[in-house]
């Protein structure tokens, strides 16, 4: 495994790793993150090393998908323990870039997240997030020029912008929808579960708990969004609900749940940390 930490590096490996004519095409798989890599993250880099020749980590806190109040600041680092299991996972390249690498001036084309999807749950609670996600996720496709790119339905809304991106860009990429891990316990895995206190740790339990109620609703054919939200509600009592709703895979809001084109999605403080969760109807 290769540490690339320039760009001038990437662009000359990946000369080597792509174009070498006595090897032939090679499909490149990509997993874009934040680092403080966890069980979530590494399925997407198992998926890929099953699917792919040549597997890529990039390892980048984006400073353009915060806003000044967001902890972009504390987002945890764990270089030397990412770096491991990395390698121990078979990826092939991390890319591991700094921030004046990655944006070299104030005044940069800019990527504008769709009115539509940007402006509503995550976008509406997090203005410019999304404008930033896909700056920087268009910046290293464009760098790693990947066939595949793997990401998790955890972040529901950024998966649909960025296949959104994809295909309203015409970018010649594939893009692996991968499912959301969580401790065994029912709490989906986030880097930022590490600042849960143990109070905390056991309140977030009510967040994959109200899913999965949302679930059994819907199987035994409770359909209104309403009702299926307002049981979700009185299990997230007592947690700083952000927003909990009920979309279609384009994420227009849905009043009575389609079976096969829905997903719930939660957005909730549990003490500090601010954590998503969502299931696929
Ligand atoms: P992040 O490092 O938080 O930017 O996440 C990098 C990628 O890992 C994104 O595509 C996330 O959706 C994905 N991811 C994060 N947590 C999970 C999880 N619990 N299960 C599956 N994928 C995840």
């Amino acid at each position: 495994m290769q540490i690339i930490k320039s760009i001038d590096e990437l662009q000359s490996i990946r000369k080597l790793f792509v174009t070498n004519p006595e090897i032939g095409e090679r499909t490149v798989g990509f997993i874009p993150t934040m680092g403080a890599l966890h069980d979530g993250h590494i399925s997407l880099i198992k998926n890929a090393r099953i699917n792919n020749d040549i597997v890529i980590v990039s390892i980048f806190v984006n400073p353009t998908q915060f806003s000044q109040d967001e902890d972009f600041d504390k987002y945890p680092k764990k270089d030397k323990a990412d770096m491991k299991i990395c390698e121990l996972c078979g990826v092939d390249y991390i890319f591991m870039p700094t921030t004046s690498m990655m944006y070299q001036g104030s005044d940069e084309v800019l990527i504008k997240a769709p009115k539509i999807s940007s402006y509503i749950l995550e976008g509406e609670k997090r203005p410019g997030h999304f404008d930033g996600v896909l700056q920087v996720v268009l910046k290293l496709f464009n760098l790693i020029q990947p066939t595949d790119v793997y990401f998790g339905k955890k972040d529901a809304q950024q998966l649909f912008l960025v296949s959104k991106m994809i295909k309203d860009l015409f970018l010649a990429i594939n893009i692996v929808e991968c499912e959301i891990v969580r401790e065994q316990d029912g709490l989906a895995l986030s880097s930022r579960n590490i600042y849960l206190s143990k109070q905390e740790r056991v309140d977030a339990l009510k967040i994959s708990k109200s899913l999965k109620i949302a679930a059994e609703l819907i199987g035994s054919d409770e359909l209104d969004s309403k009702v299926i939200i307002k049981k979700m509600k009185k299990i997230m009592e007592g947690l700083d609900i952000e927003y909990i709703a009920i979309v279609d895979r384009s994420f227009s809001n849905l009043d009575t749940v389609s079976l096969g084109n829905t997903i719930i999605l939660v957005a909730t403080k549990v003490g500090r940390p601010r954590l998503l969760d969502n299931i696929w109807i």
